[in-house]
């Protein structure tokens, strides 16, 4: 069989980088960075190099949606259909209750990872055929902010700057991105820039201490929520230093006035007060951003930002405070300078591009001007487009939940696990007439709500095309067929539609969605841009097979990389806007019942909510099981440690998951991982207690903030247990144990192990008010592999002690479950994890010692996933190796070879480097 190379893009982050899939026959074998990629240049991070490995045939087979599938009745399990059967019962149900109820009592939720063609046949299928506004994304939860705080500043959502702008900015304003871990691939060309200039300057804000904020020149760790103080303070202090350019507010800009007297009040000394900042650092922070420290010559600031800024009740006012910032110094539109917001997902952007939101049309246009309508109704052929503008993400599912809207259709995307407010969306999923789901993955929490469930094709498998952060549009490529009868989501998208034409004929005049190929799709969204600020109608589909920014009109013999280089913005008068908005705290205030503030983020090495990633052993090492990180002292005031299961309870609901110390927050802030939903924790997930309160410009939801309590969870009957499994069968029995969890009062289930191996292993943790009958811990154990094969065992059925172990022939631990008194599993989990020998220990493991009769090398986190280092052999080189900072680091990766293959360890090794000083060198 031969291999084949086929050129794409990442599915993960906004970054867009490219890459080249290497293929066998119908198998995906390998991925690299594609050299001649412009975001990229050959790099990519844990995720991106790992993709491949996703895509195994054993990974596949137990995860991938492979059949359309139908509940016959809700309690029922989803069982095999025909497609067409499928196809025609969606567009049964949709039109009749479309005739029935009308158009808005449907919906569909859509997702940043669509490629741009399959957003522009939803959003025409949305608002064109079926005639309501009713389509909405995860985008909304992701970018929304952005896209309000451009418009409403700038006059379009058109990010102005190029990732070339990395390179040439003196200073770079870091702001509500943990960017090290969620945008790597950049942060790896912000390190290179700042060590080819190391004059470069980093402020990073940020409630927490990340690996981005430890690179930083100057880390400001605000309290949430109020970085529109901040931004005003910036201001103040700019106008009251003479840091302003006046010259360009009065040429290119409006509202300068107003935006004036609203900063008087906001001096340093009180943003430093209600920020929880010293005013001397947001001095210096104003005069590196203005660039007039060195001299009369303007020095360029680029500022980054991600959904720190927008995942906010104010989200619109955050980034509309930081344009400002721009805009009075000038900062835009010259090389260096500008706001760049950070995509979250691969294809936010192209979303946005074909107005896949419930509130925009087709390239920008705008829903509220007739004049747009009437121009996409006459490009789709429909007598109009509806005028209201749709219900958002979260107003969608609150209008399900409440019973006006009665069918959803989801595409690509697990609102049972991402959305806020969890008790209120998974009502919503329920009281729903009818839930279809298009996924690539069966086994999403989503899945479990689906009357019907239609298989759809993923990366490595479908054509289209993506537009990253810098407004950058990339072919994705099919490198391998869609397993089992999976099709492409535009296509399915047409499918349905084309048999809504024959049952809603009053709307479609003609048929509307002729499309054989995605690239008849792209071709007439390209004509819809013609005349718009993103006009592409000077790009082909071929001329894509070089990633091409836009705008590039008809006629342009080059794209635009960086935008509003003349001063003129597009607005009625050209000139760009300032706004000057009064400052709001977050919706939910911390106060006596509520007394911690709760954040949620990335981690490392995964995505989302984990669909793809959580397929993988190595994708865990790094971040480990779930936790809710809190700093030591917070956790001693409450006579907590470390593992101690803890009940986070908000106004909503509760989740309960083990306690972790960390220093990267203050004391009264908690943070949790936005990947834990119910397929991997007991509960409902994170998002049982995240707030749907939203931005009322930008209607984002505040997932970055809630108000918390945080109590022992009070289940003092613990399992903690662990096995070595077939790769083969994992994923399946990961499920069987998933299927366990609303027996306890907690749960989770996470990988462990080294793909490609040919074993994975799981970590099972779990807990309960008094100990579990003898029935559910049988099963535990057999989904552990831990019967009927020869196993050392000890139970003490009236004290509810239980403690299984199996070897493997070596010596080695095969898998082990140590239930009631789990105080052994300090010494058992990282003799099983590490493959240590273990046949002497089996008496200590039946007593459930604390204490190893033999020394085992003690669990350590992993710090770089591509050669599997962990922190405790970094530190032990270390203590070895002298010279500065820039030379240990180099000696440590020629050592242990960490750092030095995609580079996402780099920020982990640099903080490392500085904390561990050799003996000689500390004295
Ligand atoms: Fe993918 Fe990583 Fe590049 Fe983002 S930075 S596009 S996740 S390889």
């Amino acid at each position: 069989m031969s291999a084949c190379e086929t050129r794409s893009i990442c599915p993960y982050c906004g970054v867009g980088c490219g890459l080249i899939i290497q293929s066998e026959g119908a198998q995906i074998t390998g991925v690299r960075g594609d050299p001649d990629h412009p975001a990229n240049f050959g790099r990519l991070c844990t995720k991106g190099s790992t993709l491949h490995l996703t895509a195994a045939a054993h990974v596949q087979q137990q995860v991938r949606a492979l059949t359309a599938l139908r509940r016959a009745a809700r309690g029922q399990p989803l069982q095999p259909v025909d497609w067409d059967v499928a196809l025609d019962e969606v567009a049964d149900r949709f039109a009749a209750i479309v005739k029935q109820h009308g158009p808005d009592a449907v919906g569909l939720y859509l997702s940043g990872q669509l490629l741009t063609e399959d957003y522009y046949v939803f959003n025409k299928l949305a608002k064109g055929l079926l005639g309501t506004n009713n389509v909405d994304t995860n985008s909304r939860l992701c970018m929304s902010s952005a896209v309000a705080g451009y418009k409403q500043s700038l006059g379009a959502d058109a990010p102005p700057v190029c990732y070339d702008d990395l390179d040439l900015a003196r200073t770079v304003f870091i702001t509500g991105s943990n960017m090290a871990w969620a945008h790597p691939v950049l942060f790896r060309r912000l390190e290179d820039a700042r060590a080819a200039n190391p004059a470069q300057k980093w402020i990073v804000v940020d409630p927490r201490r990340t690996e981005t904020a430890a690179q930083a020149d100057l880390h400001l760790q605000l309290q949430p929520g109020t970085d529109v103080v901040l931004h005003h303070a910036l201001l103040h202090l700019m106008l009251w230093e003479g840091l302003t350019d006046a010259a360009y507010v009065a040429a290119h800009t409006t509202g300068f006035e107003a935006l004036r007297d609203r900063v008087r009040e906001f001096t340093p000394a009180h943003a430093a007060k209600v920020c929880g900042l010293k005013t001397d650092d947001i001095v210096q922070a104003a005069r590196w951003f203005a660039g007039l420290d060195q001299g009369e010559t303007r020095l360029p600031t680029l500022s980054l930002w991600c959904q720190g800024l927008n995942q906010s009740s104010s989200g619109t006012d955050k980034n509309s405070t930081l344009i400002n910032l721009h805009l009075a110094t000038g900062q835009i539109g010259k090389p260096g300078a500008g706001p760049l917001s950070l995509t979250g997902q691969p294809n936010a952007m192209g979303g946005r591009e074909v107005g896949g939101l419930a509130n925009q049309l087709s390239a920008h246009r705008d829903l509220a001007n007739p004049a747009h309508r009437a121009e996409v109704a006459a490009l789709w052929g429909v007598a109009d487009v509806p005028e209201q503008p749709g219900k958002s993400a979260v107003q969608m599912f609150q209008a399900a939940a409440d019973g006006q809207i009665k069918a959803l259709w989801i595409v690509c995307t697990n609102p049972a696990q991402s959305l806020p407010d969890q008790g209120m969306v998974r009502r919503a999923l329920q009281r729903c007439e009818f839930v279809v789901l298009q996924e690539a993955y069966a086994n999403t929490a989503t899945a479990a709500y689906a009357d019907l469930l239609l298989p759809a094709s993923s990366w490595g498998e479908k054509e289209g095309t993506v537009t990253n952060s810098e407004r950058r549009i990339s072919r994705v490529r099919a490198a391998v067929p869609a397993p089992g009868v999976a099709r492409d989501d535009w296509a399915i998208g047409v499918a349905v539609a084309r048999r809504l034409e024959a049952r809603l004929p009053q709307r479609a005049a003609m048929t509307m969605f002729p499309y054989t190929t995605a690239e008849q799709v792209w071709n007439e969204h390209r004509e819809s841009t013609r005349g718009c600020d993103l006009d592409i109608t000077g790009l082909s589909y071929t001329a894509l097979e070089a990633p091409q920014q836009w705008p590039r009109a008809s006629g342009a013999s080059t794209s635009t990389a960086r935008l509003y280089a003349d001063g003129r913005f597009p607005t009625p008068d050209s000139r760009a806007r300032f706004v000057a908005p009064t400052w709001r705290s977050v919706a939910e205030p911390r106060d006596a019942r509520f007394p911690i503030a709760l954040t949620t983020g990335r981690q490392r090495d995964q995505w989302h909510g984990m669909s793809r990633t959580g397929t993988l052993g190595r994708l865990f090492a790094h971040g480990g099981e779930p936790a809710v990180e809190m700093h030591p002292q917070e956790l001693h005031r409450r006579r907590l440690q470390a593992g101690d299961l803890v009940r986070i309870r908000s106004r909503r609901g509760t989740l309960v998951l083990p306690a972790m110390p960390s220093e990267a927050l203050m004391p009264a802030q908690a943070f949790v991982a936005m990947h834990w939903g119910s397929e991997f924790v007991g509960g409902d997930g994170v998002n049982a207690i995240t707030s749907p309160a939203t931005c009322p410009q930008s209607m984002q939801p505040e997932l970055k903030h809630v108000a918390v309590r945080v109590e022992a969870a009070g289940l003092p009957w613990r399992i903690a247990a662990a096995a070595w499994l077939p790769a083969a069968r994992a994923q399946a029995v990961r499920e069987w144990l998933r299927a366990l969890f609303d027996r306890f009062g907690y749960a989770s289930c996470v990988l462990f192990g080294r793909e490609p191996d040919a074993r994975l292993g799981l970590r099972f943790s779990a807990a309960l008010a008094a100990p579990a009958d003898d029935a559910l811990l049988r099963e535990v154990e057999a989904a552990l592999g831990l019967v009927d094969i020869p196993v050392l065992r000890y139970a003490d059925v009236h004290s509810g002690q239980c403690r299984v172990l199996a070897l493997q022939p070596d010596g080695a631990l095969q898998a082990f479950m140590l239930a009631g008194d789990t105080a052994a599993d300090n010494w058992v989990w990282p003799l099983l994890h590490q493959g240590q020998p273990a046949a002497a220990f089996g008496r200590a493991f039946l007593t459930a010692s604390r204490q190893p009769p033999q020394p085992v090398e003690p669990a350590s986190r992993q710090v770089c996933a591509c050669h599997d280092v962990s922190e405790a052999r970094i530190v032990t080189a270390l203590d070895g190796l002298g010279g500065n900072a820039d030379e240990r680091l180099r000696a440590l990766q020629v050592r242990l070879r960490c750092g030095t293959e995609c580079g996402s360890c780099l920020p982990a090794l640099k903080t490392l480097v500085q904390q561990h000083h050799p003996v000689e060198q500390a004295a």
